[in-house]
């Protein structure tokens, strides 16, 4: 199968030889599986996102949603329909949820490699199953067992889809301050009022009901986060027989008209603009935010996943083209007039824009993938050591991965444009989509300033003793050791110094408790594993030899391209991290004098 989308080698690669997936099978809940088991499942996702998502992706683009402002309903492209059938056939909604709620049990990393394919192909189309995934885990943890039964299960069979339901127009960043109101009534319900904005698949033609949870202020609760409750408020209420019974006066007022990913219904609702929203809490009440913030961690690993797979498409593109255009001659024959055309892949400014793709994605898939390792440790192992390190690692590369791989996934499709030259702007070839797709991932799930804020403060400095810094360091310091020997000096005195410089940062912050961004710090340990391969399969040859070697032999070559792209990642973007420690050292106190009247001429308001 031709794949565009994702280099399966490197998936492989990551998941079975670094992260050793098959060792998980030591832990009774992944006890039933074998390696066969993950290989065929990774396979079937790769098959899925080549052969049934990706196909939609153009034509849902252009098509986009359409609103209707009479009946109030919310068209998708028709072209999703049959590939979200085909998604909920195979199983992948239940793939790692536990086997009591009718899921597979499967390992988190391979949820992470499933999803990895499924948003390089159209996470626009995935989000559907995504949010609706979400919503159901919650509702899993949270809810009572009729609620679970009620709802939850027809949203894992597909029948029903979910959302979540925090923003709205003076509550985006700042969730304390939503308006939307729940006044209980004398049966136990509540009834709702209230306008959220920004809902992801809020209003569709594709599930026969939404389920909407929703965070409100119960009448005369407190103000700010701790007086919020959060509510499962259906679109249509349901009969006891498990029917869908009547309308639950949840209006949709508008679509959003967005830069990307035009494919997903992102709705304006209204709550109870007739008086007749019925809403049921979820867990206790003015505990919202806390069995929110539960989902939206877990969303956040999501979109960090979303971020690198578009991301990984537009290089995987990027690659394709640059392998066959055919423009200007070899660097070496640029005055001869008669020298033959190369591809562009041979000029060298290419290959670093190529080489710099790859370094970050094949970084960002080895940190995001060991998250997600780590997530399957907090629940598998019985160790208290273990589980507490692996919480600690958790906590703080949510925030790294989510805002690390968006940030870097909007420069990675701009680079990946720029490898285009002038036909990656126009809208022949995909890349424009991925560009527009990729900048919404900085901004929704608690924007990347937030995120940054979240890793200095909460998951950093108010960390006790900096339990989570330390779980993180202790990886890199043995990340290092493993290396000596393997890995060039020079690398690793120049990693050794940045773990250093970031100690004293700490340090500093420590005293000032001041924020900084530092995120995106990691090293491509990967070479330790890599290097040994590549020495034993290429040996010394060099020069002609050595191409021959590489052009001739599949893996040669792989292990080959990842060494190179750790060393390109060390030697010549990690340096970088020294001019940022210096900035944040430095400490430039602009940012907090300057005030409204700074930033535009006297006419502005
Ligand atoms: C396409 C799309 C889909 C979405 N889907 C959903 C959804 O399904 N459900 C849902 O509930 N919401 C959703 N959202 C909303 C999204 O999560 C919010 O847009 C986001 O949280 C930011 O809120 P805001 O837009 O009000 O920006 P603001 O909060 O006004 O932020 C504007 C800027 O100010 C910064 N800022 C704000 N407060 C602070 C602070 N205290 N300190 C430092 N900087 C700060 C922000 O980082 C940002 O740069 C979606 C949004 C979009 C565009």
């Amino acid at each position: 199968m031709l794949n565009p989308l994702v280099d399966t080698r490197d998936v492989k690669f990551v998941v079975f030889e670094l992260l050793e997936l098959d060792k998980m099978t030591k832990y009774p809940a992944f006890a039933d599986f074998d390696h066969d088991t993950f290989d065929a499942t990774i396979d079937l996702a790769e098959q899925m996102a080549v052969e049934v998502f990706f196909p939609t992706a153009e034509e849902g683009d252009k098509i986009g949603v359409k609103w209707d402002p009479v009946t109030k309903a919310v068209k998708i492209p028709e072209i999703f329909k049959p590939a979200l059938d085909k998604y909920y056939e195979a199983g992948f909604m239940g793939l790692t949820d536990h086997p009591e709620d009718g899921g597979m049990g499967m390992p988190n990393l391979v949820g992470a490699a499933a999803s990895e394919y499924i948003c390089a192909a159209n996470y626009c189309l995935g989000m559907y199953p995504g949010l609706s995934h979400g919503c159901m885990e919650m509702l899993f943890t949270h809810a009572t067992e009729e609620q679970k039964r009620m709802y939850g299960d027809k949203i894992m069979s597909g029948e029903w889809g979910g959302t979540m339901c925090l923003t709205e127009p003076e509550a985006g960043s700042d969730v304390g301050n939503l308006k939307t109101k729940a006044v209980k009534q004398a049966d136990g319900t509540y009834k709702i009022t209230g306008q959220k904005i920004f809902i992801s698949s809020g209003e569709n033609d594709y599930y026969s009901n939404m389920i909407h949870p929703v965070l409100a202020r119960i009448e005369g609760d407190p103000k700010g986060t701790k007086g919020i409750s959060i509510f499962i408020v259906p679109k249509y209420l349901v009969n006891a027989d498990g029917s869908v019974g009547a309308f639950n006066d949840v209006t949709c007022s508008g679509v959003e008209h967005k830069m990307g990913i035009h494919g997903q219904a992102t709705s304006q609702l209204a709550f109870g603009d007739n008086g007749n929203c019925v809403g049921y809490l979820m867990g206790q009440e003015r505990q919202g935010m806390k069995i929110m913030f539960q989902m939206m961690n877990f969303a956040r690993n999501g979109v960090a996943i979303q971020g690198h797979g578009n991301a990984s498409a537009a290089y995987m593109h990027a690659v394709t083209y640059a392998k066959n255009r055919y423009q200007g001659a070899d660097v070496t024959q640029m005055l001869n007039p008669d020298a033959p055309l190369v591809t562009i892949s041979k000029h060298p400014d290419v290959k670093r824009m190529l080489l710099w793709m790859k370094s970050h994605l094949e970084g960002q898939r080895i940190l995001c993938y060991f998250l997600f390792k780590n997530i399957d440790m907090t629940h598998a192992s019985s160790d208290e050591t273990e589980k507490a390190e692996a919480q600690g690692l958790v906590e703080i590369l949510t925030p790294i991965c989510k805002a690390g791989c968006t940030d870097k996934g909007v420069e990675i499709t701009s680079m990946a444009m720029q490898t285009y030259g002038g036909y990656g702007y126009c809208k022949d070839y995909p890349i424009v989509r991925y560009m527009n797709d990729s900048k919404i991932l900085a901004i929704w799930e608690g924007t990347n300033g937030i995120q940054s804020m979240d890793l200095t403060m909460r998951k950093i400095l108010m960390n006790k003793d900096q339990f989570n810094y330390k779980a993180m360091t202790k990886r890199m310091h043995e990340t290092v050791a493993k290396a000596k020997g393997i890995v060039e000096d020079k690398y690793l005195e120049l990693f050794t110094e940045g773990l250093k410089e970031l100690d004293e940062l700490i340090e500093m912050l420590k005293q000032q408790m001041a924020t900084g961004k530092f995120l995106n710090l990691f090293m491509h340990g990967s070479m330790t594993v890599t290097i040994p391969k590549m020495k034993e399969l290429v040996g010394d040859a060099k020069g002609a030899d050595r191409d021959a070697i590489l052009n001739d032999n599949a893996e040669a070559a792989f292990y080959t391209g990842k060494t190179l792209s750790s060393q390109f990642y060390l030697g010549s973007e990690f340096p970088k991290f020294f001019g940022r420690a210096r900035a944040i050292k430095f400490n430039e106190g602009a940012p907090i004098k300057a005030t409204d009247a700074v930033f535009t001429g006297a006419l502005a308001e």
